[in-house]
């Protein structure tokens, strides 16, 4: 259901349909304009602005648009032996954050075997704290997002075995607040992309049955404005990411269907940029890989499909990478039952 709050966006007219193959040019091409302010501004994400965009390429049949060996080379480059992670970029500092969207990028490619997985292993291992929080990497700062990529990362390469999974999901719970969200660490507001991590950390560990979905339900289903679009938090507006951190989260509740699904279609498909291709935050802002990726991964949940018969892969909720992908690694994900009509 649509919550009427004051701070929401109203829509252009009718939002074309989904502009697929544009959406593939943009992607294809945004890698290779090395020269562009874009690519050298956005160094210290370059491996997850990699997954972003490879992501969203295979969720619409164009992965073989970009080079499998350039990319895992660049996987490989990126990969520090010392320690076991991987940073964002040649020459700067492994982070868990990028470890896990390496280890995506691999594992779309059936490539663990182009780097040392066991020193993988050792480095999430390492960052695990008595609490079963963990670092993000050698610094120390604590947040949910990194029990989420050291979840993911492990799960991905079938390694849960080698931290403490009980009190990686002790540590989770231990960030609900009273309003059934959860928050970066204990007594952190709660916001909807700090909610994926938890809810997607727990369906991995399969200890979701843990919270209590009818209230956490509720709260993201207050995200969705009159626009269609979803918020991350009261009182802010709409922004195509959102769509994927609401609706991955209930679909993991089993709760997918407590929105206005067709809202939430038009919404997405009004921030397509019909020039460049991609998606932006919001309709008329700049598109790039991050929202073009979200804005996708959301249509493909909802099943979006139009006249054209174009059709996305579908996508697992989860892990964020296609569900053919995760299927091929044996991997299975805890899906609560669907609840109570909203
Ligand atoms: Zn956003």
């Amino acid at each position: 259901m649509a919550a009427s709050l004051s701070t929401d966006i109203i829509l252009p007219n009718a939002p074309p349909d989904l502009l697929l193959p544009k959406h593939a040019g943009f992607l294809s091409k945004y890698g290779t304009a090395k020269d562009d302010y874009d690519y050298c501004m956005t160094e210290f994400l370059r491996m997850s602005g990699m997954y972003w965009g490879l992501t969203a390429l295979q969720l619409m049949d164009r992965l073989d648009s970009v080079p499998k060996e350039d990319v895992v080379a660049f996987v490989q480059d990126c990969f520090h032996e010392g320690t076991g992670g991987f940073s964002p970029a040649k020459d700067h500092d492994p982070h868990l954050l990028y470890s896990l969207s390496a280890i995506q990028i691999l594992a779309m490619y059936d490539e663990f075997k182009a780097v040392d997985c066991s020193k993988v292993v050792e480095f999430v291992q390492s960052l695990q704290q008595p609490d079963g929080s963990f670092f993000g990497d050698k610094y120390g700062e604590v947040d949910i997002r990194f029990s989420f990529c050291a979840v993911a990362t492990l799960a991905l390469m079938k390694k849960l075995d080698a931290i403490d999974t009980r009190k990686a999901a002790d540590f989770i719970l231990s960030c609900q607040n009273f309003d059934g969200g959860f928050g970066s660490k204990p007594g952190s507001e709660s916001h909807a992309g700090l909610i994926y991590c938890a809810v997607g950390t727990l369906s991995i560990l399969k200890e979701i049955d843990r919270i209590d979905g009818d209230a956490l339900g509720w709260w993201l289903c207050e995200r969705q404005l009159k626009s269609g679009g979803f918020n991350g938090r009261p009182e802010k507006l709409p922004d195509v990411c959102y769509s994927w951190w609401v609706l991955a989260s209930l679909t993991i509740l089993g709760r997918g269907d407590w929105i206005d699904q067709k809202a939430l279609i038009k919404f997405i498909l009004s921030c397509q940029d019909v020039s460049t291709g991609g998606f932006a935050d919001r309709p008329g802002d700049v598109a790039d890989p991050f929202h073009t990726l979200f804005g996708l991964g959301a249509l493909s949940i909802l099943g979006y499909e139009d006249e054209t018969t174009v059709k996305l892969k579908k996508i697992n909720p989860v892990f964020c990478m296609s569900q053919e992908v995760i299927d091929s690694l044996g991997i299975e994900v805890q899906i609560l039952p669907g609840g109570g009509a909203c």
